[in-house]
């Protein structure tokens, strides 16, 4: 860290960075758990302060990649006259921001994450800075990306937590950020086949390109081309075909039962279930089951010919997702269920099975369980050719 308090209690930060000239004679202690810390001068790395390697304080140890990050983010913003402030250590929350800055009216905290934390603490922070009026923005290392083919990405689940909605309120993204390169990633995630494997598109901007409303409202993009899209019949396939032998998740099994309750199974699932809809990442349950659960438990008890509107459909199945479905939690996005099943309606009325009213839908036709597994992979491809050939070209 670049801030200690004196024995007298005077704040002391090391900034200018590339000159720490005069300062205050040791001892020095952390403004955060009152520990005696250690200056030290490096030749190579900034100065600054350093916990004992016994130390329970959070945060420490701190790595170089850490310092580097909160120093550049710093002085980027401070060129840009957005006037942050380094390491503010916030009583009521016993905590420290990485740095702290004010723009339009809005407080924000930078949190530059480099290594990997739970996600109860990633979630905690959240919602302590929420708390007191301030939004966290998390700035994660770029070596914490980790993309195992074209568009396809792992992410760790506290990542998650820093997963941000653009001003339009559509599209969502995780920030990442190389100090060394001067350069923001920005991850949008745009559809997941499990909570392992997760598709997106990832843009580059570099440090100097980047203004304070950018990192704030996220830059405006334009969707990727959707190559993932290739694997999803694929995965369809999978699903419909082989025995899963997995351990059964109290999801599973409460699909399952909807399923029993029709004489059916999971692989008979409906074919208008199990495609990649805008905000479907916030289920890590696998999007033919929540898709199956909102046909089965929603839509198919209404009578032919009757209207919905998207507040019926989110009233009666939140209550059951947030019971019975894997959620991942968006503290930093509003809505993410409601933005998916909407999404998942505007899906389903190209399938022809519920169709616009006012603003609403109107239920079309009854919902469909194949008789035999071939007989959904064949409907299977009938909606892929229907529905999302042309996004793959
Ligand atoms: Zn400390």
């Amino acid at each position: 860290m670049f801030s200690a308090k004196t024995k007298h209690g005077t704040h002391l930060t090391l900034y200018p960075f590339h000159d720490s000239g005069v300062i205050a004679p040791p001892p020095y202690y952390c403004s955060t758990c009152g520990e005696e810390v250690v200056l030290k001068k490096g030749k190579i790395r900034r100065w600054h302060f350093a916990h004992r390697h016994s130390s329970l304080c959070r945060g420490a140890p701190e790595s170089e990649e850490h310092l580097e990050g909160k120093a550049v983010l710093l002085d980027w913003l401070e060129n840009l006259g957005a006037v942050p402030r380094l390491e503010v250590f916030l009583p009521s929350l016993g905590r420290r921001a990485d740095v702290l800055f004010t723009w339009r009216r809005e407080t924000y905290a930078l949190e530059y994450q480099c290594s990997s934390i739970t996600p109860e603490e990633a979630l905690q922070r959240t919602h302590d800075y929420l708390s007191c009026g301030i939004t966290p923005i998390w700035i994660y290392s770029s070596g914490l990306l980790r993309s195992t083919s074209v568009q396809t990405y792992s992410i760790h689940t506290f990542e998650w937590t820093g997963l941000r909605a653009d001003s339009s309120g559509c599209g969502t993204a995780i920030t990442y950020f190389s100090p060394e390169k001067h350069r923001f990633y920005f991850l949008y995630p745009r559809a997941s086949l499990s909570s392992q494997v997760t598709f997106g598109d990832l843009y580059t901007v570099e440090l100097s390109e980047m203004s304070p409303a950018g990192l704030v409202h996220l830059p405006p993009v334009i969707p990727g081309e959707k190559t993932w899209m290739r694997m999803w019949l694929r995965t369809k396939k999978q699903w419909r075909y082989s025995r899963s032998r997995w351990q059964l998740h109290s999801d599973t099994r409460y699909v399952r039962v909807l399923f029993a309750q029709r004489r059916s199974d999971i692989p008979y699932f409906p074919s208008e279930a199990g495609w990649p809809v805008d905000g479907m990442t916030c289920f890590n349950t696998l999007p033919h089951h929540w898709q199956s659960m909102v046909l089965l438990s929603f839509l198919d008890p209404l009578p032919v010919n009757t209207s919905f509107s998207l507040q019926t459909a989110v009233e009666t199945f939140r209550p059951a997702a947030e019971d019975i479905l894997r959620l991942k939690p968006f503290p930093l996005v509003p809505n993410s269920i409601e933005h998916a099943l909407e999404q998942y309606f505007v899906l389903l009325e190209k399938t022809g099975i519920i169709q616009k009213s006012g603003d609403g839908w109107k239920k079309e036709r009854d919902v469909y369980l194949p008789g035999s597994i071939d007989e959904g992979y064949k409907m299977d491809q009938y909606y892929f050719a229907r529905l999302f050939t042309t996004s793959l070209k």
